[in-house]
């Protein structure tokens, strides 16, 4: 085995390298896991059209959705194995401050701010191996693949976790709002979960592929008034909306889309109105936020899409090998896709 590993880099402005990096070990409490799925993220999208100064001073690697097989433990670890097929969380908590306590591992006040992977600190999963502490690496059950598990990583656990906080109840109306990754498992989700899904995307591409994996109607959001399309379909509106595209106009335009006392979950990342406050107090709406999820999510998340015979996977629509990071960005940034991931074989 060498002593290097390939890792993925912005060097600013859209363009990406593969570069080598030292190969970690692992001490005390953390695992090396070598990666087989690590997925594209639209969040990754606002860091890789940084400027060339900006990320001049981190040539930290990409990647926040590792899925893979441990194959190094550090002398202290006792939660999982070599040879564990794992997906890993990609916020690191210590389980003891109070905000883990609630399951907020996001905003762990032991480890702090910026700790995540891929941050500007920690070397991400765009690469061979990820050096990460054995309690954020969950056993994936052998009917789910490293697809599966890059996905619940972030996006499908981020969608899962909104869809939970607006508490779908079978036989309403699901308004997704932006179809990229995490629109398009909420999509999956909340069909499986009895709402009746509308996805609302201007890219043609994402609509139709929204349509073939559990929307029963799509909107393009620049064909008119969204609230008009969307009361047209439902009559009174959608009871349940997710918000994941983070585009500001989005925000303001589902409450249109919405009767009095519906359920907003505003979970997408971007634009200047980050506390939308649009609609709650006329009609009662509740309007809620939701980031990431909590590593109780991940165990019902699993069991519900062993249930439902939910697999992530059948999202993906693309994938690329390491040396074809730049390939696997542009792709993506051209929005005409589903998910997209680095594999291994
Ligand atoms: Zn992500
Ligand atoms: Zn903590």
């Amino acid at each position: 085995m060498t002593d290097t590993m390939r890792g993925v880099i912005f060097v600013g402005d859209g363009k990406v390298e593969v570069r080598e990096f030292p190969k970690p070990k692992p001490s005390g409490t953390q695992v090396l896991v070598a990666m087989k799925a690590s997925g594209l993220c639209g969040s990754d999208m606002h860091s890789y059209r940084q400027s060339a100064e900006y990320w001049a001073k981190a040539p930290i690697i990409r990647g926040h959705e590792p899925s893979g097989v441990i194959v190094e433990v550090g002398e202290a670890v006792s939660m999982v194995q070599v040879g564990d097929r794992v997906s890993v969380y990609h916020a690191p908590a210590c389980n003891h401050c109070e905000a883990c306590a609630r399951g907020e591992f996001f905003n762990c006040t032991t480890i702090g701010p910026g700790n995540r992977l891929a941050s500007m600190k920690v070397h991400g999963s765009d690469a061979d191996y990820v050096l990460v502490d054995q309690n954020v690496c969950f056993v994936l059950p052998d009917e789910l693949s490293f697809e599966d598990g890059s996905t619940i990583a972030c996006a499908g656990g981020t969608a899962y976790h909104a869809l939970r906080r607006g508490d779908v109840r079978g036989g309403e109306y699901v308004l997704v709002s932006g179809l990229g990754p995490v629109g398009l498992c909420a999509v999956q989700l909340a069909q499986a979960m009895g709402g009746i899904v509308i996805g609302s995307d201007p890219v043609a591409f994402r609509r139709e592929f929204a349509l073939k994996h559990g929307a029963s109607y799509v909107v393009d959001p620049m064909a008119g008034p969204l609230g008009e399309q969307v009361k047209d379909i439902t009559g009174e509106g959608a009871e349940v909306v997710i918000e994941t595209s983070g585009n500001d106009q989005a925000r303001v335009d589902v409450v249109a889309c919405t009767p009095y006392h519906a359920r907003l979950v505003y979970v997408g990342w971007g634009g200047n109105a980050r506390n939308a406050i649009y609609g709650p107090m006329l009609g009662e709406r509740w309007i809620t936020g939701s980031n990431m999820f909590t590593h109780e999510d991940y165990h019902t998340l699993v069991r519900f899409m062993l249930r439902q015979g939910i697999r992530f996977s059948d999202l993906v629509t693309h994938r690329f090998s390491l040396e074809q990071a730049q390939a696997a960005f542009d792709a993506f940034a051209s929005r005409d896709t589903g998910k997209v991931v680095f594999t291994w074989d």
